[in-house]
């Protein structure tokens, strides 16, 4: 994999936002393969695809690609935001690659399964004002940080490639985690961001339910947290997530 963004041979590119997406989607296109199959390249979709950027043409998976300079931050532009919302929901959401790069180089690549996307992760962005080209536009932001550490899978990482296998490895073992009902999905999401924010491997039921209030904020007809919260890391236990030790006692298994 070659990490330096090709040259642009075109000078019909004039706005900086519109070159770096001409130059990633072609990074993407020469040194990309499919995390989902492995398929050696990915297709690059007419630029008016209103879903998708790429297509595996071996297994049809579909990808979206955000790109950001320096570093990726909290959260990432994205477009009108009822439109990304029905369509973070729906079955035919793009899985995403986050881009991060700097002058000519991709410094990091990250890939998030299509399933670990809920409304929580789309964020609403104010109207844009009357004086605004584009007047009452209202827009969105993905928000980066709400994605759980799991649904995101490193393909380069610190201006190196990751080895191939582990990442359709731990593409496979992500998307163990898929859940159609976005309702569940959103619990499921809500305890692993939990977990994430416990800082050590082991851990209770109690550090757990540290977080009750927030997520009763977020799940308020659900009645009993407590119980919700065992039923989601029973789940996690199935899919082989976490482990049980016994005594409400808990083990992170990492990748
Ligand atoms: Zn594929």
């Amino acid at each position: 994999m070659n990490l330096t963004l090709p040259e642009l041979e075109s000078s019909r590119y004039r706005s900086p936002s519109q070159i770096i997406r001409v130059i990633s989607e072609l990074w993407m296109t020469n040194e990309m393969y499919c995390p989902s199959c492995g398929n050696a390249s990915l297709y690059h979709l007419p630029n008016n695809s209103k879903v998708a950027d790429f297509k595996c043409e071996s297994c049809g998976e579909i990808y979206e690609l955000k790109s950001k300079r320096d570093s990726i931050g909290n959260k990432i532009l994205d477009g009108a935001y009822y439109a990304a919302l029905s369509r973070i929901t729906s079955s035919t959401n793009p899985n995403l690659f986050v881009m991060r790069y700097n002058e000519n180089l991709v410094e990091g690549l990250t890939v998030v399964p299509k399933y670990f996307f809920t409304p929580d992760v789309l964020k609403i962005r104010p109207p844009l004002a009357q004086t605004a080209r584009r007047a009452g536009y209202v827009g969105s932001w993905i928000m980066y940080s709400e994605i759980p550490v799991a649904g995101k899978i490193p393909v380069i990482e610190a201006h190196r490639e990751c080895d191939k296998e582990s990442v359709l490895r731990n593409y496979a073992e992500a998307v163990k985690l898929k859940v159609e009902n976005i309702n569940l999905r959103g619990w499921l999401m809500d305890i692993l961001k939990c977990t994430d924010k416990i800082d050590n491997d082991i851990f209770s039921l109690d550090d757990v339910c540290v977080f009750t209030e927030e997520l009763r904020e977020k799940h308020p007809d659900n009645h009993n947290i407590r119980a919700k919260i065992r039923q989601q890391l029973q789940y996690l236990r199935d899919k082989g997530f976490i482990e049980f030790l016994g005594g409400g006692r808990y083990r992170k298994i990492r990748r």
